[in-house]
């Protein structure tokens, strides 16, 4: 791939003033049928159990700690001033798109991929790579049919300036992400075993009515105080073959959709497709039995 330069992102990184250099994304707009076919129900299956496969211990121990914090969470936002300004188009329900691994992967080590990869951000002297990655296949498109359809936030737990490189990346001409959020408004969590900081995203922050929001992410502890509002997605490590953004498409188009013409609540669809609440709960419980019981064990 010949790399042409294309926008200035000022990210700091090694004390370098960073470039970001990519071809312009092409945007080409297929819009498939308005199909209302129902979906097949064996895929989802197969997506949450992928999910929950993901819960070891480590992470259904932050998942247990969050929910048995959550109230106290709420409480402290009242009064505090939403992440997001009013909506423009009310009629619209809210997407939140997570980013890395949803819409995006980024290489941390670039040596290996630096000629397979959509975007480059080089160090201020120009030799030196810092990072490189690719879009997910399909994500202009996604994106650009999403953007007539919802209120489209992305919603990443990194930081501004990675951000702002991935907006340029993803939304060059600024029309189609409504809000961009970073990791300083997700809640920060530190994980008491293992010292690792996760950072949260709860939907209740956004000032957005939440029978019409929802979060697509591929990671379960980011949604864990809405698991009723999230959409499971896999996750993207640069594979080519990847095919999830237009099954995502497909699901939203034909309940999501449908639904917001008929007024009603979102999260009952996702219960009846994902009943990610109450699978993930069960996870957490059987994961406190088999503490409980392995602390029995040590004591007798
Ligand atoms: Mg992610």
């Amino acid at each position: 791939m010949v790399l042409t330069r294309f926008q200035q992102a000022n990210l700091n990184q090694n004390s370098h003033e960073a470039v970001l250099v990519k071809d312009p994304p092409l945007l080409t707009i297929s819009r498939s049928s308005d199909s209302l076919e129902e979906p097949d129900l064996s895929e989802t299956t197969v997506k949450v159990d992928s999910l929950l496969e993901q819960l070891d211990d480590f992470e259904c121990s932050t998942l247990d700690a969050l929910m048995a914090r959550w109230p106290s969470m709420h409480a402290r936002l009242k009064g505090m001033k939403p992440h997001l300004p009013p909506k423009k188009d009310d009629d619209k329900p809210t997407l939140v798109l997570d980013l890395d691994e949803t819409l995006l992967h980024t290489y941390r080590d670039t040596h290996d991929n630096e000629g397979q990869v959509d975007y480059v951000i080089y160090a201020k002297d120009g030799n030196s790579c810092l990072l490189a990655g690719r879009l997910r296949p399909g994500v202009i498109e996604f994106l650009t049919w999403a953007a007539s359809s919802f209120e489209v936030v992305v919603w990443t737990a990194g930081r501004e300036d990675y951000a702002r490189m991935a907006r340029g990346c993803l939304d060059p001409h600024n029309n189609l992400i409504t809000h961009m959020l970073t990791r300083n408004s997700c809640i920060r969590m530190r994980s008491g075993s293992t010292r690792e900081v996760l950072y949260i995203k709860d939907l209740c922050a956004l000032g957005r009515d939440l029978s019409k929001t929802f979060l697509v992410d591929n990671t379960p502890h980011a949604a864990s105080l809405n698991l009723s509002n999230l959409i499971p997605i896999e996750a993207y490590v640069g594979a080519t073959s990847d095919t999830e953004l237009s099954e995502l498409r497909r699901f939203l188009e034909v309940n999501l959709v449908r639904l917001t013409d008929r007024k009603d609540d979102m999260r009952i669809v996702l219960y009846r497709q994902f009943n990610l609440k109450r699978r993930i709960r069960e996870r957490v419980g059987n994961w406190k039995q088999q503490q409980q019981q392995l602390l029995k064990d040590q004591k007798s």
